[in-house]
């Protein structure tokens, strides 16, 4: 081995220097132990208040894993001591490069953390050398710290949102920061008493007063709960929880004419549904053509087909008239047409006019939650379900404040920033 000098230049660890350097000679592969003691006088921080003392009480060697030299996996060992601190009475000392009770040291927590938003934990562990267990309480302890120091934002925008877990009717409920398009909050249901949980909890009281508007579908529960809790706040519903309902009430228009209608009817208008739920805009080409056959076969259709195409335009307008106006205009000419559907539809939007008008005065960012909505989908599929909650969420607020943009933030959180310094 090299002389220890440079062991402890290699090692890095301010405050640090490297007795003994142990490994199997020939092995390429082999764990490297390192003995490291404390640089100076033998005096030792006291994890409760910081200060240094020299009264020990007792000493135990502990280890920890650290960042690999080459195709050597290291293993730190360090002779921890319990000392009398004048203020706290017996304390262990506190260790510098690593959380308290932590089995990885700081700088190592770091690369596992990292790599583990972009990987499988499994992945990460073998990649790093650490067991599964080791390499997930390396992540939990990274996102949270990362939680815990960032920015508390003050959205003036929120959205509430549910997401289906699973296959049948299991939700879960979402709050986010619709501005920056962060996740904030998550529970198991959509009752409304999670989504008052979810207001009064996540958000602080400067938070909320903050907050205009909140963006939301028409579930009864969540309205109670904005209403209960925000009383300053108005609702912008969803448009595209809007559009879903007219897009149900053109495809109930589609069965009733061609499926309801005999069996030449039924064949023409076979395997169309998903080309009739695109908007005319995103259809090109020969499908093109394939609509328009199908309009010229049924005019029925073809209405109900316009009058949801129509329906876009109840977001812009700048005015809340104007948008009353609009959808008036609207309902006036569903008249005579014989599309109960679509009156029904009529009735629907009419009722919650409010809600949609509202827009005018919170142009609140409708992309926005849709890219939350999939990138939540995305960290559930990836995960495969997730059994804890609190590891869930830590992951959604990662994925979808994306903090690493550029080369820089990477190098920040790989670098490790010490918490105290050693002189
Ligand atoms: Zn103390």
């Amino acid at each position: 081995m090299g002389s220890r000098r440079d062991c402890t230049w290699i090692l890095g660890l301010p405050g640090f220097r490297v007795e003994r350097v142990e490994g199997e000679d020939g092995d390429a592969t082999s764990r490297v132990q390192i003995r490291i003691e404390r640089r100076g006088p033998r005096r030792y921080p006291c994890s409760g208040c910081g200060r240094r003392t020299s009264r020990v009480r007792s000493a135990r060697d502990r280890t920890w894993d650290d960042l690999p030299w080459a195709a050597h996996p290291v293993t730190l060992i360090y002779c921890q001591r319990r000392v009398y601190c004048r203020r706290c009475g017996i304390r262990t000392e506190r260790i510098e490069f690593a959380d308290p009770k932590a089995r990885v040291t700081r700088r190592l927590r770091q690369q596992i953390g990292v790599d583990c938003q972009s990987m499988p934990t499994s992945h990460a562990a073998v990649r790093h050398g650490v067991s599964w267990g080791k390499a997930r309480r390396a992540e939990h302890a990274f996102l949270a710290e990362w939680d815990r120091k960032r920015v508390k934002r003050r959205p003036r925008h929120i959205g509430l949102d549910e997401i289906q877990r699973g296959k049948g009717q299991q939700f879960w409920t979402v709050l986010s920061d619709v501005v920056h398009g962060e996740v904030i909050g998550l529970r198991k249901d959509r009752r409304e008493t999670s989504a008052t949980d979810l207001l009064t909890e996540e958000l602080t009281a400067r938070q909320r007063a903050a907050i205009t508007a909140v963006c939301t579908d028409m579930h009864r529960p969540y309205l109670n709960a904005v209403g209960a809790v925000l009383k300053d706040a108005e609702v912008v519903f969803d448009k595209f929880h809007v559009l879903q309902h007219a897009s149900a009430a053109l495809d109930e228009v589609r069965r009733q004419e061609f499926f309801r209608a005999g069996a030449v009817m039924r064949e023409h208008g076979r395997g169309k549904r998903w080309l009739l739920l695109r908007r005319w805009k995103t259809v090109r080409g020969s499908k093109r053509a394939e609509l328009q056959a199908l309009f010229a076969a049924n005019r029925r259709l073809f209405k109900a087909y316009v009058l949801r195409e129509q329906l876009d335009r109840l977001w812009t307008y700048k005015t809340r008239p104007g948008v009353l106006n609009f959808l008036l205009g609207w309902i006036k000419a569903l008249r005579w047409q014989r599309l109960p559907e679509m009156e029904r539809l009529g009735d629907f939007l009419f009722k919650h006019v409010e809600g949609i008008a509202a827009y005018c005065d919170h142009p609140v960012r409708f992309g926005v939650v849709e890219s939350i909505n999939t990138t939540i989908k995305g960290v559930l599929r990836r995960a495969r379900g997730m059994r804890d909650e609190a590891m869930l969420l830590l992951k959604l607020k990662w994925a979808t404040a994306h903090p690493i943009r550029s080369a820089r933030d990477l190098m920040r959180f790989l670098t490790d920033q010490p918490l105290y310094s050693n002189r």
